[in-house]
C-alpha cells in the first residue's frame, strides 16, 4: 500500500473572521500550512527577506494526513451557515494538492487560498478562490491567475499595473510598519491606499482582525 500523504501544518484554528480580501468579515476556520519560499521565518533574516513586514509564524508544525486535518476542522466547526475556510501559510501552494482543495471545498461554503503567486494552483472546486498577494522573489515570478489581488502598499506597489490590467478585483492593503494598525507611517500608507482607490477603483483591505484583536 502506498504511504499516506501528509501535510506539514503549523496550526488549525477558529472560529474567527477572515480579516482580508473579498470575504473579509465572514466567519471561518483557518488552516495554516508550514513553510514559505519568501522567507525562512527566522527573526534574524526577516529584514533582508522579500517580506520584511511578515508577522506570521509558519515554522515547524506537525505532519497531518487529510483525515487528520478534516477531523480537526470538524471538531472546531460551529453550526453557522456559510462558514468558510482560509488556507494560508507561509505559502500554502508549496503543499496544497487537488485532494486537499476538493476536501475543503466540499466541507465549507467558500475557501480562500492566500498565496504569494509564485506557484500554480492544482485543480480546485468552483467555491475555492485564489487570493494573491504578490511578492517579488528572485527567479520566482508571479504566475498564478488569482480571483482577486491584494497588493500591499507601499511595499508591493510595483505589482499594481499588472493587477489592474488583469480585470480582476484589486484590493490595496496598507502595511503596518509599526507592528499594528496605528502610527504615523501606517496612516500615511492608508492615505496612499485611499488615493489608489479614488484613482483606479481599487478596494481597500484593512486587516479587520487586527482592529478587532482576534487571531
Ligand atoms: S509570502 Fe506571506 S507568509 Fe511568506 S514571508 Fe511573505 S508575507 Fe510571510
Amino acid at each position: 500500500m502506498p504511504p499516506v500523504r501528509t501535510y506539514r501544518v503549523k496550526e488549525i484554528f477558529g472560529p474567527t473572521l477572515q480579516g482580508e480580501g473579498l470575504h473579509a468579515g465572514m466567519p471561518c476556520l483557518f488552516v495554516r500550512l508550514s513553510g514559505c519560499n519568501a522567507w525562512d521565518g527566522r527573526a534574524e533574516t526577516r529584514a533582508a527577506s522579500a517580506c520584511p513586514y511578515c508577522d506570521t509564524d509558519f515554522r515547524g508544525g506537525e505532519a497531518l494526513t487529510l483525515a487528520d486535518i478534516s477531523a480537526r476542522l470538524a471538531a472546531l466547526r460551529p453550526p453557522a451557515n456559510g462558514l468558510g475556510c482560509v488556507l494560508t501559510g507561509g505559502e500554502p501552494l508549496l503543499q496544497a494538492d487537488a485532494e486537499l482543495l476538493a476536501a475543503l471545498g466540499s466541507a465549507f461554503a467558500w475557501v480562500d487560498i492566500e498565496t504569494n503567486g509564485t506557484r500554480t494552483c492544482p485543480p480546485r472546486p468552483a467555491n475555492v478562490f485564489i487570493s494573491c498577494s504578490p511578492k517579488r522573489l528572485d527567479g520566482e515570478p508571479v504566475i498564478v491567475e488569482p480571483d482577486w489581488w491584494k497588493v500591499l502598499i507601499p511595499d508591493q506597489q510595483v505589482f499594481l499595473p499588472h493587477a489592474l490590467a488583469s480585470g480582476k478585483p484589486v484590493f490595496v492593503q496598507p502595511t503596518c510598519p509599526d507592528g499594528g494598525p496605528s502610527g504615523e507611517r501606517y496612516q500615511a500608507n492608508v492615505r496612499a491606499c485611499l488615493d489608489l482607490c479614488f484613482a483606479h477603483g481599487c478596494r481597500i483591505s484593512l486587516q479587520q482582525h487586527k482592529y478587532l484583536a482576534i487571531p
